[in-house]
């Protein structure tokens, strides 16, 4: 019966041991695993870092407890759009999205509105 060649998941050499063998040695298992870590934990503080740099543009432009800013603005600020930490609807079915306690809704094309959420406020 042919099977497959399969080959080490990190130097490529051939294995010839069980079917279920990924490894050529404990040592390549070892810096496969490292590597795979490294890149969950690379992409963890990507992501933390745009959430955290999002806040800081929001905060940065809203001075009160609402501002309306040029969609522009936010992406020259480096703003990313597609994090945020979670979402909020409100009773007539607009959705904010947050990045901690600053929120941001799309008006249009141009016009974004930031809320600040604080204790006081519902938003
Ligand atoms: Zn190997």
């Amino acid at each position: 019966m042919n099977t497959p060649d399969r080959n080490c998941l990190e130097c490529e050499t051939k294995l010839l041991g069980r079917s279920d063998q990924k490894f050529c040695s404990d040592q390549c298992r070892n810096a496969y695993n490292n590597k795979q870590n490294s890149d969950a934990n690379n992409l963890v503080r990507n992501v933390n870092n745009a959430l955290r740099r999002n806040r800081r543009i929001l905060d940065g432009l809203c001075k009160g407890e609402k501002q309306k800013v040029n969609r522009e603005k936010l992406i020259q600020k480096g703003f990313s759009f597609q994090y945020f930490t979670h979402q909020y609807q409100t009773k007539t079915g607009t959705v904010y999205c947050f990045c901690y306690e600053l929120g941001y809704l799309t008006l249009n094309d141009e016009e974004v509105l930031i809320v600040r959420r604080n204790s006081e406020n519902s938003i």
